[in-house]
């Protein structure tokens, strides 16, 4: 009986799109999928954030489980210092591995947080990795030479070293859009093409990818994609909406033909990490901290400094921007969405101390709630979550003490700024809590729409089709509507293997990213206005 399992992921995908699409002729090899396989909105984790929840879909584990947050990470619970999150800091074990437990194999392309890679048997290759550093991040490290023979290989276009001119700030030029699209158009046909040559050459039980495209040109291009109907394009604008339009078609033929690759017998889930929508202003929650008195900015001559003249990363600007003898809370990045209370202690004798601290934190939850923009009325921030109402396990300590969603969608702008909301001149993408989710394959229901699927119910899914037996410890459960009972009942499992306690460490010169490589990170973060 086969356990071929393919996953295809679409970074940042949502109905909300695809289905005018698949409607409209654009993705046809897509409606013809969901129709008859099982599909429906896949809820994801807070925050909805490329990071925690593609380690959530690949883990079965929540954020407080496996440890990841945010791209970034603190060093411990107290400290203010960030840096760049990496496969060190997931602290569950992954399908990857138990795959690799029981003996079968894995192609993993293009996931984040795969540095240093799992050395599992099969092929990984990582994604989010700047380019130099891609031969050190593949597994087996000679992959990288075979792929370098593939046609059309470019390493700095297939990593996230790509236009430095194309950025998504306001005002952008139309051609860098273009360009945008075009750039990431020929990345997706790189990812299909190692793909390819790996299901060919290297077949694995489990066969996944990610292809990031969908959540980066939504990012810049939402208008173009998703255009007001109260607002009609300029002939420029028609322009990227067309090259959109021709990115998500040849996506589709890419998709149709993995699927075609894998045959009839496999099992393909198709599945997105959150979704998407549009952000129309930003909330400068900082600005609005400090109008508060819960924040304070260090003097000017301080933050006039270098930060690299104070030996401190830019990651963690906030550490020179912010005068810590006086803040209580403060937010260090916008893509958690998160706001930090600062403790009292060495360095912070304004800190909150822990009697004060359940009765700080509701009030100060409170305030968000209750905010409204004078002028019209308007709430900006729609929920309010403390650490404890949103997450569990042994990494809770190292969640924001308060997480935001804003009535718009959108990630916090963590600026010194005069006004604490502006409405954006254009509309921009951003996250959404509900992704998608499709299965399709022999012991996979036909034409079946269902409601109330978690992102951790991917792994169940996948492990099921894998036929390995679900570890208790994962959170998701296989939804009895996904396959046919009596196919189910004809497939023996193998009983979940036992967790180690640790995975075994990775040596140590491979664990972390060079400065060079974090800043070229932190730009790209700082291109998708994860950082500001
Ligand atoms: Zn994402």
């Amino acid at each position: 009986m086969s356990r071929r399992t393919v996953l295809l992921g679409l970074d940042g995908a949502t109905f909300a799109v695809l289905g005018p699409l698949m409607q409209d002729g654009v993705m046809p090899f897509l409606r013809d999928f969901v129709a008859s396989g099982v599909s429906g909105d896949l809820q994801s984790v807070v925050p909805a954030l490329t990071p925690p929840a593609w380690t959530s879909l690949t883990t079965g584990r929540s954020p407080g489980h496996h440890g990841i947050f945010d791209f970034f990470c603190k060093e411990a619970p107290d400290s203010h210092q960030i840096r760049v999150a990496t496969a060190r800091d997931i602290h569950s074990e992954t399908i990857w591995s138990l795959a690799d437990r029981n003996g079968l194999r894995t192609i993993a392309l293009n996931f984040p947080l795969m540095f240093p890679p799992p050395r599992v048997r099969g092929t990984v290759v990582p994604g989010w990795m700047p380019w130099r550093q891609m031969r050190l991040g593949c597994h087996p490290q000679d992959v990288y030479d075979r792929l370098k023979k593939l046609p059309g290989f470019n390493a700095q276009e297939l990593a996230m070293d790509i236009t430095p001119e194309a950025k998504p700030v306001q005002g952008v030029r139309p051609e860098e859009h273009e360009e945008w699209v075009a750039v990431h158009t020929r990345r997706e046909r790189q990812w299909a093409s190692i793909l390819r040559y790996l299901m060919e050459e290297e077949p694995a039980e489990l066969t996944a990818i990610v292809f990031d495209g969908v959540d980066r040109i939504q990012h810049l291009c939402w208008r173009f994609i998703d255009p007001d109907p109260a607002e009609t394009l300029s002939p420029q604008g028609q322009r990227v909406r067309q090259r959109c339009l021709e990115y998500f078609r040849e996506l589709d033929g890419l998709l149709a033909e993995a699927v075609e690759r894998a045959g009839p017998e496999a099992t393909v889930v198709l599945a997105s990490d959150h979704g998407f929508g549009p952000q129309t202003g930003t909330f400068f929650v900082n600005a609005w901290l400090e109008q508060r008195g819960y924040l304070t900015w260090a003097s000017e001559t301080r933050r006039a400094a270098e930060p690299e003249a104070l030996g401190i990363e830019q990651l963690a600007r906030h550490v020179y921007l912010l005068d810590w003898e006086k803040t209580r809370a403060f937010a260090p990045t916008p893509s958690s969405n998160g706001i930090h209370i600062v403790r009292k202690g060495p360095g912070h004798p304004n800190g909150v101390t822990d009697e004060e601290y359940p009765a700080f934190r509701a009030k100060l939850a409170d305030e968000l709630r209750s905010f409204t923009l004078e002028a019209t009325g308007q709430r900006i921030v729609s929920s309010v979550w403390t650490r404890d109402e949103v997450f569990e396990g042994p990494f809770k300590p190292l969640a924001p003490d308060l997480t935001l969603d804003l009535a718009d969608g959108g990630l916090v702008s963590i600026l010194a700024s005069d006004s604490v909301y502006m409405a954006r001149s254009g509309t921009a993408g951003t996250h959404r809590r509900n992704g998608i989710f499709i299965a399709h394959g022999p012991g996979v229901r036909r034409g079946l729409r269902l409601e109330g699927l978690s992102i951790l119910d991917v792994a169940p899914i996948l492990l099921q089709s894998l036929g390995l037996e679900v570890p208790s410890e994962m959170e998701g459960k296989v939804p009895a509507e996904v396959f046919d009972p009596s196919w189910l009942a004809s497939r023996p499992l193998r009983p979940a293997a036992v967790m180690p306690a640790e995975a075994e460490p990775a040596p140590a010169e491979e664990v972390s990213f060079s400065k060079e490589d974090e800043a070229k990170l932190a730009q790209r973060l700082r291109d998708l206005g994860y950082i500001d």
